[in-house]
């Protein structure tokens, strides 16, 4: 069991990142591994992440989606946590993989804080009144937890200007702002506590390092299921078709079943970032239409694009190439919300005996 037990920790562990683009919603670490009314078990189990991983996952019909956990640093002592479960939270923090906050500091307001800079919905486990942006609350469902979107207050989030800029921490070995991100990644925002960006995780002053695109993440959904995703930045637009020349489109041919291969063109539609807005071109011969919603609950307006004139995308819009075949925000769930399991669950081997477990 004990196997079991890493074994799926070694799951969550891979989808934790603080790569906003990479990453469907933010969380309080310790709020979600107390969350005992979900089993009834131990005080504090690490393994519960994986209920929000594959809640998040079922949400937005993606197995790969990453969630974005905040702690502080007391969790890191705290005893209700087993040895080796706190063995594992300095893991994560060393690698970067998750944000470890100062001793004292307020997990709750740099959770907030995160989704307000770069527009990732906040995942909670009760109300955040006022908060301006998206809001995934839990709830029970069959076959585990739910998450259901809160009302949306104020209008939505567009990219925080402090994220035009890459940032540096002085300490070298920061695990989060340490060095630049990998090509195509993004980077975990400063924290902003007076208007000057600091290190959430040291506090000190953070180092201009130059320019940053501004990016989005795209995903490809066929029948629901996000079946690869994709950045388009400022300086990358991207072409999404059955097989496009340019070597660095994004190829769904693999996907088409005979009927949709002759439906979707090699090259299908270009998408790019310009003054901060997301646009779509039809390139095709065969059309496109865009599937727009005002929000989370409207339903889809359809609205044919005419081919080779740019339009702009909402966040909630999607672009349907071909009947369940579309492109949208990698980080906001589909008009048509995915049925069935969590694809690529992680808590698919994780003993339910774990959670009920004294610590050691
Ligand atoms: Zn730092």
């Amino acid at each position: 069991m004990r196997f079991e037990t890493s074994r799926a920790l070694d799951a969550i562990e891979r989808r934790l990142t603080v790569d906003p683009l990479a990453v469907g919603g933010v969380i309080d670490l310790v709020e979600a591994a107390r969350s005992v009314d979900l089993d009834g078990g131990r005080p504090a189990a690490l393994l519960r992440l994986g209920q929000f991983v594959d809640a998040l996952s079922r949400r937005l019909g993606d197995g790969d989606t990453g969630l974005y956990a905040i702690a502080e640093r007391g969790a890191m002592s705290d005893t209700d946590f087993t040895s080796n479960e706190r063995m594992v939270l300095r893991r994560w923090s060393d690698d970067g993989l998750i944000e470890m906050l100062p001793p004292g500091a307020r997990v709750n307001a740099r959770v907030r804080e995160v989704a307000h800079l770069t527009g990732v919905p906040v995942i909670t486990r009760s109300p955040l009144p006022g908060h301006p942006g998206l809001v995934y609350l839990t709830t029970s469902a069959p076959g585990g937890m739910a998450l259901t979107l809160a009302p949306v207050v104020g209008a939505s989030s567009r990219p925080h200007p402090v994220l035009a800029r890459y940032w540096r921490c002085p300490s070298p070995d920061c695990p989060v702002l340490g060095r630049p991100p990998a090509a195509g990644a993004g980077q975990a925002p400063p924290a902003l506590p007076n208007g000057a960006p600091i290190c959430p995780r040291h506090g000190d002053r953070l180092l201009d390092a130059g320019p940053r695109p501004m990016a989005t993440m795209l995903a490809v959904r066929i029948n629901g299921g996000v079946r690869t995703r994709f950045p388009v930045s400022v300086v990358r637009p991207v072409v999404v078709g059955r097989a496009p020349e340019d070597p660095n489109g994004v190829t769904i041919g693999n996907w088409l079943d005979e009927e949709s291969s002759r439906r979707v063109s090699r090259n299908h539609l270009r998408f790019e970032l310009r003054d901060g807005m997301l646009l779509v071109t039809d390139v095709s011969t065969n059309g496109a239409a865009v599937l727009a919603r005002t929000g989370p609950t409207a339903a889809p307006r359809e609205i044919e694009l005419n081919r080779g004139e740019p339009k702009g995308l909402g966040e909630w819009d999607e672009v349907e190439i071909y009947p369940e075949i579309t492109v949208g925000r990698a980080d906001r769930p589909p008009a048509d919300a995915p049925k069935g399991s969590a694809p690529n669950s992680v808590m698919a081997d994780a003993p339910t005996m774990a959670l009920r477990l004294p610590p050691r």
